[in-house]
């Protein structure tokens, strides 16, 4: 059996539930299919930004009617689609789960706060939704499929909105489950429950999650991660242009470029697939054709040192630095239980070799709650000066490169940190993971994407690029423009791209991200007024 996971980017729409149908029927007719899905696309925002509207005492009203809008829409267009589909007991579930959401967030408003137990149930229902409308349009089409509600089934523990699976407790509970493809098994994708029966979320992005934790219980022989686009890429293929698709990845390089920030894929996924040894394959739901990237205990036949660069954003570096550090055992210990006690993840730590400070970074969302818990527990140590005020810098972004193969190289750090010097970047804090599998950097946030750009292209590609901004487009600019337009094609041969992003004279300004197409009426394009 397969398990096939279909996020929020495959679900936007009737059309995309419409084809994840056609992907995953294909499927169960020749290995049997457990499908996850996520809420439709925006759904899990709009909860979430619903949730921060009834805390603040703002009218929710607009953004509710405008979700119950596009979920009644996509039943009604699924209706219109399929014969049979039970729309109105679709409809029926779908006005009686968002009345409630309506009394819930009446009640947060009163109480001007949004209890962690009460939001996981919110950010939930999107994929109890999905998971409503998908088993309809299976049934209409005749196919014999039940509901895995994980209230029941994936047992976790930790914060209402942040937990970890028992994979092998959950496992023991879906003896009752049949896995021969004699049904469609459909499974809500970021939910899961506590001990004590209580729904709770695997973490924004945890469906990916939710299928490795199923295909785990089921002892699927392949889990499938169906998103927007063709596989993994060496980075950012959105934010990167000419990212390089990776035909494989081992568990290890997955987890790094996950951890630091690849969003394609959540980093607990990697867990119970890994553990269980299940391959798992990442696809696109909008180009099912490509073969996707293979995440296995296997290496890629072409082997290269560096496989990736990932960029994690919103980070908040704290150091907590003074003459109490030096040689004071159990100070870092303090110092990471005070994090641990509140269920706060530290991404990356540092300390001087002097002992004096230590740095470590954590989620920008965290960092007020962790500043206080730090002042607390130093108390006694900030008033009589063993801890210098904790310093805390918020607006970075840390910036990994990731490979197997990095331990066996030379020279790796001081390519990684030229790039960052070329991009000028200054690095707040550096970090090298023990495995030699990832080098990571604190950086400003403004400039990450720029330094991410410059590595890309120091370690991934033998094109030299040459951004130009022009200033002054008479008669001398104007023939610059045309004399680089005429040589562009001979140095793109010789790898050199020379590419115009802007073009300005004293009151207009031309610009594009891509280049100005200089062969195109340039002078015609609408300019931004200075
Ligand atoms: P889904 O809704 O299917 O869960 P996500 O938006 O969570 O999709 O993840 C897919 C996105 O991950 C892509 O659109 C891409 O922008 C982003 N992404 C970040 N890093 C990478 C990477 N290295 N390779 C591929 N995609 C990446
Ligand atoms: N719908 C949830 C979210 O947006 C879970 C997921 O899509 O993975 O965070
Ligand atoms: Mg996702």
């Amino acid at each position: 059996m397969k398990v096939l996971k279909f996020g929020g980017s495959s679900l936007a729409d009737a059309p995309r539930y419409m084809r994840v149908m056609e992907i995953s029927t294909a499927t169960h007719q020749t290995d049997g299919a457990a499908v996850v899905l996520s809420a439709p696309k925006g759904v899990t925002n709009a909860l979430s930004l619903l949730c921060e509207q009834a805390a603040a005492g703002e009218d929710f009203q607009p953004l509710f009617n405008k979700l119950n809008d596009t979920v009644t829409g996509i039943a009604n267009n699924l209706n219109e689609e399929l014969d049979g589909f039970a729309h109105a007991s679709v409809v029926d579930f779908i006005n009686s789960h968002l009345s409630v959401l309506k009394q819930h967030l009446e009640g947060i408003k009163l109480l001007g706060v949004a209890p962690d137990n009460v939001a996981a149930g919110i950010l939930s229902i999107g994929e109890y939704i999905s998971v409503t409308l998908f088993s309809a349009m299976l049934s209409a089409k005749g196919i014999a499929n039940r509901v895995i509600d994980p209230v029941k089934y994936v047992l976790a523990e930790g914060d209402y909105l942040d937990s970890i699976a028992d994979v092998s407790l959950s496992k023991a509970r879906f003896s009752d489950v049949p896995t021969d493809g004699s049904e469609f098994l459909i499974m809500p994708g970021f939910v899961a429950a506590n001990e004590a029966g209580e729904k709770v979320t695997l973490g924004r992005n945890g469906s990916d999650y939710s299928a490795a934790i199923l295909a785990a219980c089921i002892d699927a022989n392949c889990c499938e991660i169906w998103t927007d686009v063709d596989g993994v890429y060496n980075a950012d293929p959105n934010q990167v242009e000419g990212a390089v698709l990776l035909d494989k990845l081992t568990y290890q390089e997955a987890m790094e470029l996950s951890y630091f920030g690849a969003k394609v894929l959540h980093p607990k996924t990697i867990g119970p697939i890994a553990q269980h040894h299940i391959p798992c394959l990442i696809r696109n739901t909008l180009n099912p054709a490509a073969p996707g990237t293979l995440i296995s205990n296997e290496k890629s036949e072409v082997w290269t040192s560096v496989k990736g660069i990932s960029q994690l954003d919103n980070v908040t570096m704290f150091n907590v630095a003074g003459p109490g550090l030096k040689g004071m055992v159990g100070m870092a210990s303090r110092v990471f239980e005070v994090m641990s006690n509140a269920n706060i993840s530290i991404s990356l730590i540092t300390q001087s070799s002097s002992e004096y400070s230590i740095s470590f970074c954590i989620q920008s969302k965290d960092a007020s709650r962790a500043l206080t818990l730090l002042e607390d527990a130093f108390a006694l140590e900030l008033q009589n000066q063993l801890l210098d005020p904790i310093e805390v810098r918020h607006d970075l972004a840390i910036v990994t490169l990731v490979g197997d193969g990095m331990r066996q190289t030379k020279g790796l750090a001081a390519r990684f940190f030229n790039s960052l010097a070329q991009a000028r970047v200054n690095n707040v804090a550096i970090a090298q993971g023990s495995s030699e599998r990832s080098i990571s950097t604190v950086i400003e946030s403004k400039r990450a994407k720029k330094a991410v750009k410059v590595i890309h292209q120091n370690f991934f590609s033998d094109r030299h690029t040459i951004d130009v901004f022009l200033v002054g487009c008479g008669n001398v600019g104007t023939e610059l423009l045309g004399q680089i337009e005429k040589q562009q094609p001979a140095l793109l041969k010789r790898n050199v791209q020379l590419r115009v992003y802007g073009i300005a004279n004293s009151r207009k300004l031309l610009l594009n991200s891509q280049g100005i197409d200089l062969s195109g009426d340039w002078k015609a394009k609408p300019p931004v007024p200075l």
